[in-house]
């Protein structure tokens, strides 16, 4: 009997150990089962027959897909570290979340399966779109809101939005920034964000070399609006194209030069 019984306590006891040390090794054992079960449950309430007040008959189409995103919202995470930052996106209370998180060594963390809403914009606009969670992805920096964004970050992030943009068709000009949506509340990425270099790589716009001057009926305001800016506050506008394109200097006031470069950008976006 004793002799029976060794085998299977010897299996318990490895199985226990197994489970102790795999929670050991991945402290989001708990949070990636929490993920599982939450797509679980979206997917069912995909597969529901929608149910409407209106007395319609259910005839489901035999044609369709996924809804894609079509935007990309770049963010620092203003952490100290991407430990940080994942422990914050994966604790319920903070209700915020990104797709990627990029750290400083250029490790890239996948935390939402793309074709499902992160909760990084909060409240937001550009042009018309004002739910912009649900049609954009959310690429997180590890960055302390201040610092240079090194190398091989940067380099991580030019791969994933490389694929991102292949994948879903993502047009050049909707690759901006938290604060291109969100002006006069959000300031990411910082002035040190590499977006020229981003926009030389097709993701994101960039004015010419070569500016043309100013015609006395252009109306920087209308041209903010065009690009996208939300222009309630013009202040915040054009502090945010600022931190987006000039970067050198942040006040809310556009000089003869800042001019040049808005009506040659703008006119990239008519
Ligand atoms: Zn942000």
């Amino acid at each position: 009997m004793y002799l029976m019984r060794l085998p299977y306590f010897s299996l318990c006891f490895a199985i226990v150990i197994f489970v102790l040390s795999s929670c050991a090794s991945n402290p989001y054992a708990v949070t990636n089962k929490a993920y599982k079960k939450q797509t679980k449950q979206l997917a069912k309430a995909i597969r529901q027959t929608p149910v409407q007040p209106l007395p319609e008959e259910w005839v489901g189409t035999t044609n369709f897909g996924l809804r894609k995103p079509n935007y990309v919202v770049i963010h620092h995470t203003a952490q100290n570290s991407t430990e940080q930052t994942l422990k914050t996106f994966t604790l319920p209370r903070t209700q915020v979340s990104a797709h990627y998180v990029i750290g400083r060594d250029g490790k890239i963390y996948h935390m939402l399966n793309d074709y499902l809403r992160a909760w990084h914009g909060g409240s937001s606009r550009w042009g018309n779109a004002t739910d912009i969670n649900s049609s954009s992805i959310g690429i997180e920096l590890d960055n302390n809101g201040f610092d240079a964004f090194a190398e091989p970050q940067i380099s991580s992030l030019l791969q994933v939005l490389a694929e991102l943009k292949k994948t879903h068709g993502i047009p050049a000009a909707n690759f901006i920034g938290h604060s291109d949506i969100a002006p006069g509340r959000k300031v990411d990425p910082n002035a040190n964000f590499p977006w020229k270099r981003l926009a030389d790589s097709g993701f994101g716009l960039w004015p010419d070399l070569v500016l043309d001057s100013v015609p006395a009926t252009f109306n920087p305001t209308e041209a903010l609006r065009i690009i996208g800016y939300d222009v309630r506050n013009v202040d915040s506008a054009i502090r945010s194209f600022k931190l987006h394109f000039i970067q050198t200097d942040l006040s809310p006031m556009l000089n003869e030069y800042d001019k040049q470069l808005l009506y040659n950008l703008y006119k990239k976006y008519l």
